[in-house]
């Protein structure tokens, strides 16, 4: 029987948080240790479920000593690092020999130490395992890949869609190729091409543009067998780390030079649409004003706070948009959400039913997005904020947001929340009592990924700009360790 090493270590680091990612905010939400992890994925459409199956199917022994999501945020401690990066390595000495490895990584992890997190994870990996045996990583498709990446990895899988809803495809693909990689039928190699680019591709948008191109162009040599993986990485850009950026890594059997030609020939097409975007945002009081014209009985609006994304490492409390409507008195606005863990205790300590005055948000940074906002309502809902996922990005998975209450404030039903997260399923409004699709706005923080379960819902989906941590109008003297020149910083 094979022995198959698997596990999730995944983080998108964004190095201007002030957020600490240490060990208690990875245990916070999504993190299970070895026989934890069959009970919380077995029969899920996530990574992790398809990795269980693809072991049923080929007969491998499954070894999983940890599986760790934290939300987006900043650095990660060595402390934490060493922890969980120490639970994979230390596998292989003490549950070996290990005959392949299927690991699931996001790629844009900056430790204290490493500013390239898995890279240095994959190094030491490929220390301990020798250069024979078979190493297949997922990527999320805004990982930040690096040469050490595609070095030590035998292949890189990104995502291709995004929203990402194919995690559960994609490690099928690579347990697949796992399995003829440890029968000997095949030896992945992984090659990489980057350009002086600090973002592109449309931030990974795959509806249109540049990304799906590329995407499908890769699919289609897969298919004719010219190359194992082609993976089409956007990046991300609110990481002040050398190889920040775009990426095309090409997985060939054995030493094949086709599969550098390839990848740079990708590469100079994301270089030469680096400019196209389809992301247009209103400001708070244009996005305020349209929230105003809605009547009752309308489909929603959905009004999505990009800047304030906690899938991008925001912090999920940015106010000002919050602020413009209660100042204007709109009505039948549902709002996801508000993450205050002091603000949740309080309105515990109220109670339901009570009427309470409560500091929100605006905690953080009140410098970003707005500061704390004093409001008098009434708490409607109160629950620990845990229920299963079963939309388009949910797989069927548990999720955690913590002690969570819904306020109300005028016409307006706001959640407010414990553990940060982006909206992304309309769990997160119906397990609080809130039905969506009755409101006549609904208000989400996410850039990109809420679309795929509130887009179906809405009459219309808007961006509003609050000048929160992710709106990347960063000055190019704030980046300081990126590789210079670098497009848009520098003329190139
Ligand atoms: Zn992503």
């Amino acid at each position: 029987m094979k022995r198959v090493l698997t596990g999730r270590f995944m983080h998108e680091t964004n190095t201007f948080s002030i957020q600490k990612t240490d060990m208690a905010l990875w245990r916070r939400r999504d993190f299970h240790r070895d026989n934890e992890i069959p009970a919380a994925f077995r029969g899920t459409r996530s990574a992790l479920g398809a990795t269980f199956e693809a072991a049923d199917k080929f007969g491998w022994t499954l070894i999983h000593p940890v599986s760790a999501n934290a939300n987006p945020s900043g650095t990660v401690t060595d402390d934490a690092f060493e922890q969980i990066g120490g639970m994979i390595l230390n596998a292989v000495d003490n549950q070996g020999p290990i005959d392949g490895v299927l690991l699931h990584l996001h790629g844009a992890m900056v430790v204290d130490s490493y500013e390239d997190g898995e890279g240095e994870l994959l190094a030491r990996l490929r220390m301990k395992l020798g250069p024979e045996v078979p190493v297949v990583v997922t990527l999320d498709l805004h990982a930040n890949v690096t040469q050490q990446m595609a070095d030590n990895a035998s292949a890189l899988i990104a995502f291709r869609t995004y929203p990402h809803i194919d995690m559960y495809e994609r490690a099928w693909q690579g347990a697949e190729l796992l399995e003829c990689a440890m029968r000997g039928e095949v030896k992945p190699q992984t090659v990489i091409a980057r350009r002086p680019m600090l973002h592109g591709l449309d931030w990974g948008r795959t509806q249109q543009g540049p990304m799906a191109e590329l995407i499908a162009r890769g699919e289609a040599l897969e298919a004719n067998g010219d190359a194992l993986v082609v993976s089409i990485c956007a990046g991300f850009a609110l990481a002040d780390i050398y190889d920040v950026g775009p990426s095309v890594t090409v997985t060939v059997n054995g030493a094949d030079p086709r599969g550098q030609a390839v990848a740079e020939e990708f590469m100079d097409h994301a270089w030469e649409t680096r400019e196209f975007t389809t992301v247009r945002m209103l400001s708070v009081a244009e996005a305020v004003a349209r929230a105003r014209e809605g009547k009752p009985g309308d489909k929603p609006l959905v009004v999505a706070d990009y800047t304030d994304n906690p899938g991008g490492g925001g912090y999920g409390d940015a106010t000002a948009f919050l602020k413009g409507l209660v100042d204007a008195g709109v009505e039948r606005v549902a709002f996801h959400a508000i993450c205050d863990p002091e603000a949740v205790m309080a309105g515990m300590r109220a109670g339901v039913g009570m009427q309470t005055t409560i500091a929100l948000g605006g905690k953080t940074e009140p410098g970003l997005g707005g500061g704390p906002l004093r409001l008098t309502g009434e708490v409607t809902h109160l629950t620990n904020g845990r229920f299963i996922a079963y939309g388009p990005m949910g797989g069927g998975v548990e999720r955690d947001y913590g002690p969570s209450m819904v306020f109300r404030v005028g016409g307006i039903d706001l959640i407010v929340i414990t553990n940060n997260g982006q909206a992304t399923d309309l769990a997160q409004f119906t397990s609080l009592g809130i039905d969506p699709t009755r409101y006549t706005t609904v208000c989400v923080k996410s850039m990109q990924h809420f679309r795929a379960a509130f887009e179906p819902i809405a009459r219309e989906v808007i961006l509003v700009d609050t000048g929160a941590l992710c709106s990347g109008n960063y000055p190019p003297e704030l980046y300081k360790n990126v590789r210079r020149p670098v497009w848009p910083l520098d003329p190139v």
